[in-house]
């Protein structure tokens, strides 16, 4: 994606800020594991977040606690996606209303992408609460790639 300098100063001081406002303390592992998720532009899965950061010193239970400890406290949406296999997102930290957005699955390769600017479906209240809470919405299909 970007190629902006990973030393930013700005960007630490703005986590230092988001993990205080959640009552987490700002530790190495939390700020390693958000500014995975900032640069991420679809859901990643535990694995793909330990691939990056256990070559820098982190192991994979560590990594998972903290993306656990960030969906706890609300920062991080955990999703899945229909293959078994949780997937984590960092939420917009400004705009959590607009957050829940639906997830288009590849069903050839795998490939998550996230649909901000649609519409989500209006559900009525009285007739989903006969059926369930709705906790993701996802649609599949063949990405560009595949098809
Ligand atoms: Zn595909
Ligand atoms: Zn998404």
């Amino acid at each position: 994606m970007s190629n902006e300098p990973e030393t930013d100063a700005g960007s630490v001081v703005e986590i230092r800020k988001v993990l205080g406002k959640a009552n987490l303390r700002t530790t190495a592992a939390r700020i390693a594991v958000l500014r995975r998720l900032q640069r991420a532009s679809s859901p990643v899965t535990h694995a793909e977040v330990a691939e990056d950061l256990v070559p820098t010193g982190f192991d994979k239970a560590t990594v998972f606690r903290n993306l656990t400890d960030l969906v706890d406290a609300g920062l991080v949406t955990r999703s899945e996606l229909g293959d078994h296999v949780w997937r984590f997102e960092l939420n917009d930290l400004k705009n959590p209303e607009r957050d829940q957005h639906p997830h288009f699955v590849c069903v050839s390769c795998g490939q998550v992408t996230c649909l901000h600017g649609n519409e989500l479906p209006k559900f009525d209240k009285e007739s989903w609460a006969k059926i369930g809470k709705v906790s993701e919405i996802l649609l599949k299909g063949h990405c560009l790639k595949c098809s």
